[in-house]
């Protein structure tokens, strides 16, 4: 049994100067609050947390992670509480006591194999600092060993199955293979008791046999590199059961079928030590090509260096070898943990991302590997997400972007979801739609019925499906809206000429006239009304071609639009710098009473039959205009084009005044369309001038030299 003794040595062992004070008040404060508590094994209930804190000690992590696992059950299982565990140990031991809690308090249910990377990367998103994972993992390595203690056969298959596909990958991942290789084997030996127990007795069946086949292979691997003047470490066992079964179950094999269950290792002392030692084994063994691995010179994302190669030893037998330095050892049995570990002078109070300064590195230095994509993918991915793991009701997982909201998780269950989506509820709260999801949030949508998607949400929303959707459903509102008008207009204009619009509408000779304006159907033609690029009475004209251009001056028609219907050449598309999203070619007018410039935000008003009437977002009219009748624009000019403007100026009275601003504003690009001065009393003038700029930012440049000027007090854009 662990004893706190056991733990502080390992502590002091790997760095003299640690500060186990810190290890000593976790492990009082801990059996104070277990006391009373015992494990289904009948042991004390704080044997747990000794055990945990021991293999965290012995990965060789730092006091804080050690305390941590001291106290990883205290929040959930005794009256403790988080204050007091930040008042005694500090935030860091919170934050990983408490990550650790809200981990524990997650659960897959069960047949979720299909969701486990989903899981997999929720888990590590979750755990922001990686000492919680590590904790976590050393959690369920104790856990696992003493899992025989449950009575319900149910219960050890779950954990074990939630074991082997969620924890041993992330081990895996993490390069702990130790842990990997050590939780795969109980998972497997409570999920398949048959397999494991025929495996165990086939290992054991001619023991003798192979422990003198390990012997021989070893023996001739020292002679071989001590004739080649290295010094060496050479180690051979078996491999784990569970991948002993995994070969088996994969490639359909017997288990006498399987050579190459024993594996070889070989720690030498330096990088080309490794190489040279490579070179001699395959002088004495045929190697099999396919089987060479080289993860030194193409180390794994998660820094696994070694060599890797089979060879047709002894006997005939296939053997595996792996060869490797102390140094990358090390890293293979704590893997990222390795990198955990006390440094020199670390401060305890370091900022997180400052702890993850190691992987930065490796992610900017990542020119020093082969494979940059999936070292990313492995790395950054899981260390620092830039995904949100949200559970539906029913505890599927969705992944999401960072930033997300309710509406995206809607539009991603459905379309219908997503448009009929009124409010959502995290955790079963209500919530705003535009709140931000975290990772390990329940969301529930409230629909309703007839409900319709919301413009704003294009201001918040994250992902493609829900943005596309939200555009896709403003575009067909708009293009419904001018079919709407342009109805209206034409019944209108169709009673003055006597005829009968909603009539005609369903004529065979409508049809024709739809085909005549080059439309494919009768809305078309029709919004097109209602943008106002045909007039009613050129719908009226196609019926009564007499009646020509005799009741109003509407004949008046621009000439790239006549030139479109008599349809003799493509009309040039009118240049007027903004554009109706998702339209090419609507007529466009600038509203006279606040002359948008290039940077203002605009809104457009759809007239009628005169095109869409563009005004500054907050124009006076724009806002009294009908809400139905407004339409999104936006800037699409080219860069020489200019627009005008008025400003206001105002200045005391002098010599050359007028010159002074002219020059000014000429020296800086604007053109001016219009002066006007007057003097009033106090020796002041006020000057109204019309420019031509080409957008808010060259007017405030212009305006910014204009205050320039000697004896200007105020320049400034006025309205009209
Ligand atoms: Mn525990």
């Amino acid at each position: 049994m662990i004893r706190i003794n056991d733990i502080i040595d390992r502590i002091v062992e790997n760095n003299p100067d640690a500060d186990v004070d810190i290890v000593d008040r976790a492990y009082i404060f801990s059996a104070r609050v277990h006391h009373g508590q015992v494990r289904l094994s009948g042991e004390p209930y704080l044997t747990h947390p000794l055990e945990v804190a021991y293999i965290l000690s012995d990965m060789n992590l730092d006091v804080v992670s050690v305390a941590a696992g001291l106290l990883h059950d205290v929040i959930e299982d005794t009256h403790a509480t988080e204050d007091e565990i930040r008042e005694m140990f500090g935030k860091d031991v919170l934050h990983c006591v408490s990550g650790v809690t809200k981990l524990g308090k997650l659960s897959f249910g069960s047949a979720q194999a299909r969701q486990a990377e989903s899981i997999r990367k929720m888990l590590l998103a979750m755990a922001d600092d990686i000492r919680v994972i590590l904790i976590k993992l050393a959690d369920r390595i104790h856990n696992m060993r003493t899992l025989g203690f449950h009575k319900k056969e149910s219960k050890k298959r779950q954990i074990s199955q939630e074991t082997l596909d969620i924890y041993a990958p992330i081990a895996s991942r993490l390069g702990i293979y130790w842990m990997k290789k050590e939780l795969e084997d109980i998972s497997f030996m409570h999920l398949m008791p048959d397999r494991y127990a025929e495996i165990e007795r086939r290992v054991s069946q001619d023991r003798v046999e192979r422990e003198n086949y390990i012997e021989t292979v070893n023996d001739k691997i020292r002679e071989e590199m001590e004739k080649a003047g290295l010094k060496c470490e050479v180690m051979g066992r078996y491999k784990h059961f569970y991948s002993i079964y995994q070969k088996m179950a994969k490639q359909n094999l017997n288990f006498e079928d399987i050579y190459d269950i024993i594996a070889f290792r070989i720690i030498l002392g330096t990088k080309y030590q490794c190489y040279e030692a490579l070179g001699h084994l395959h002088d004495l063994w045929k190697p099999i090509d396919i089987k060479f691995k080289d993860y030194i010179g193409r180390p794994k994302p998660n820094m696994y260096q070694s060599l890797h190669t089979t060879v047709i030893g002894p006997k005939g037998q296939r053997i595996e070898i792996q060869i490797r330095t102390q140094e990358m050892d090390k890293v293979a049995k704590s893997g990222i943990a390795a990198h955990w570990g006390y440094k020199e002078d670390r401060r305890m109070d370091e900022d997180i991302t400052q702890r993850f300064a190691w992987i930065q590195n490796l992610i900017e230095n990542q020119e020093s590997f082969n494979d940059p994509d999936e070292f990313l993918e492995n790395v950054r991915i899981d260390l620092f997400p830039d995904e949100v793991y949200v559970f539906t009701p029913n505890g599927e997982i969705k992944t999401l972007p960072k930033g997300a909201t309710p509406v995206d998780f809607a539009y991603m269950i459905h379309t219908e979801v997503g448009s009929q989506c009124i409010g959502a509820k995290v955790n079963r709260r209500m919530v705003p739609l535009k709140y931000e999801l975290q990772t390990g949030d329940v969301v529930e949508i409230v629909t309703q019925q007839n409900h319709n998607p919301s413009k704003d949400w294009l201001g918040f929303v994250r992902t493609v499906k829900a943005r596309s959707r939200i555009r896709q459903w403003i575009k067909t509102q708009d293009k419904n809206r001018s079919v709407s008008i342009g109805r209206e207009m034409c019944e209108k204009r169709f009673r003055k000429h006597k005829l009968n619009f909603a009539e005609l509408l369903r004529s065979d000779e409508m049809a024709g006239v739809v085909e005549q304006f080059g439309f494919k159907s009768v809305d078309d033609l029709l919004a097109s009304i209602g943008y106002g690029k045909v007039t009613p009475l050129q719908v009226v004209r196609k019926f009564q071609p007499r009646e020509e251009e005799a009741s109003e001056g509407e004949a008046a028609q621009p000439s790239w639009l006549m030139s479109r219907i008599t349809g003799r050449k493509r009309p040039r598309k009118p240049k007027t710098g903004v554009k109706v999203k998702g339209h090419d070619d609507i007529l466009i007018r600038f509203g006279r009473c606040c002359q948008p410039l290039p940077g203002d935000r605009i809104t457009g008003y759809i007239t009628r039959g005169h095109g869409v009437t563009v005004h500054q977002a907050g124009c006076v009219n724009a806002l009294k205009m009908n809400p139905d009748r407004q339409i999104d624009v936006e800037w699409h000019h080219e860069k020489a084009e200019t627009f005008p403007v008025k400003i206001l100026i105002l200045s005391h009275d002098r010599v050359g005044l007028l010159a002074d601003l002219a020059a000014n504003i000429s020296k800086n690009g604007a053109n001016i369309m219009a002066a006007n001065s007057e003097t009033r009393g106090n020796n002041t003038v006020e000057s109204r001038f019309t420019l031509a700029v080409r957008d808010t930012q060259h007017l405030d440049k212009v305006l910014a030299a204009i205050r320039k000027v000697k004896t200007i007090t105020e320049a400034r854009r006025i309205k009209t």
